[in-house]
């Protein structure tokens, strides 16, 4: 069995078999392309973009101190703070 002649991978995200092509080159894997095809890549991006300008948000930051002000108040023995709250 061959897959030389049609060269396409499966994208972790969407699962769409696609062109070599459609995925970014990445030096760091052993067969020097991302695993996710260049749409998913672009979604990713956004997505976190998103996320990254909600941290920023004053408003948002105000509130993660608050609920990790409440933690320590209900857990003032914690050593290390939950996850959700380190985000
Ligand atoms: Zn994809």
């Amino acid at each position: 069995m061959t897959v030389r002649d049609d060269q396409t991978r499966e994208c972790v995200v969407c699962h769409a078999h696609k062109a070599l092509s459609e995925f970014y080159a990445d030096r760091g894997r052993r067969d020097g392309l991302r695993r996710q095809c260049k749409l998913c890549e672009h979604e990713g991006r956004s997505e976190r973009k998103r996320a990254q300008t909600v941290a920023k948000n004053a408003a948002a930051e105000a509130e993660r101190a608050e609920r990790i002000a409440n933690f320590r108040k209900a857990c003032p023995d914690a050593k290390h703070l939950p996850r959700a709250l380190t985000r």
